[in-house]
């Protein structure tokens, strides 16, 4: 149970980003948030998921702060995910086991297949031993995307942060990946930053972060019949 109580954040000292969150995720939900560019999305989601220190305020998980938590405990608990690719130098299955150190291969073939990547992985020249990364065998990035969604099945953290801000990925990519987000997604807490809106309109409750508030936060109908904030940036995408 993630609770964000009146987080602040400063990047430079007197000039905050963030002025005061209060969020409290329930167990399960999806929440998206969204909210003009610049506002301190991407900045409240490193604070969500325990990346920076809040600057004031706490986010804890079942009552401990995530700062007091060793790194390792941290990652089981919540991770960030960003559409950055990652590929470390070793094989393949050592790029996995950076999420579990004691995973044997059937774990790693598992976490593979969870996000489809298996029947690339083994066809890979000498499957899950191949070298990868930087003078290896090189990854496309669909496929450097399913190894970093592969590492958080081995973490299994039961909340996952969301943050679509780096999309490097070409779209068409994209869309095969999301069968394979939706795996790893499925029976988490999930908190989307969503950078385009069509995140929004399927999760539980969206909250509308603008200069560094939240200014809503509701179901997306409610939002839309409210007719603020939301409302306009529905529209407006809409008619793009
Ligand atoms: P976008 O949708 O454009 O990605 P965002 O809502 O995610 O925006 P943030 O990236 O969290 O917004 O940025 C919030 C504010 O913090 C902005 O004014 C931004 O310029 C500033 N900021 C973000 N990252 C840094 C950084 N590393 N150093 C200094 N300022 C930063």
């Amino acid at each position: 149970h993630i609770v964000a109580s009146e987080v602040t954040y400063a990047y430079r000292e007197g000039v905050p980003v963030l002025h005061g969150i209060d969020l409290d995720l329930a167990i399960g939900e999806r929440l998206a948030i969204v909210g003009p560019s610049g506002a301190g999305k991407s900045t409240f989601g490193r604070m969500l998921a325990g990346v920076h220190p809040p600057t004031g305020g706490a986010v804890s998980v079942g009552g401990v702060r995530l700062i007091d938590l060793p790194l390792a405990d941290l990652r089981g608990h919540v991770a960030l995910v960003t559409q950055e690719h990652h590929v470390f130098v070793g094989t393949l299955a050592d790029n996995l086991r950076l999420a579990k150190a004691s995973a044997d291969d059937a774990e790693i073939s598992d976490a593979l297949g969870a996000v489809d990547a298996l029947g690339w992985a083994r066809a890979l020249p000498q499957g899950l031993e191949t070298e990868v990364g930087s003078g290896g065998h090189e990854l496309t990035p669909a496929q450097a995307q399913q190894v970093a969604l592969a590492r958080l099945v081995l973490l299994d953290p039961h909340t996952l942060v969301l943050d679509e801000a780096t999309s490097l990925i070409d779209p068409r990519q994209a869309r095969d990946l999301e069968a394979s987000l939706a795996g790893v997604l499925e029976g988490r807490t999930v908190v989307a930053i969503a950078h385009r809106l069509y995140t929004a309109h399927d999760a539980d409750r969206v909250a509308v972060i603008d200069a560094g508030r939240i200014s809503e936060i509701g179901p997306h109908h409610d939002l839309v019949a409210r007719g603020g904030e939301y409302a306009k940036l529905w529209h407006s995408w809409q008619s793009e």
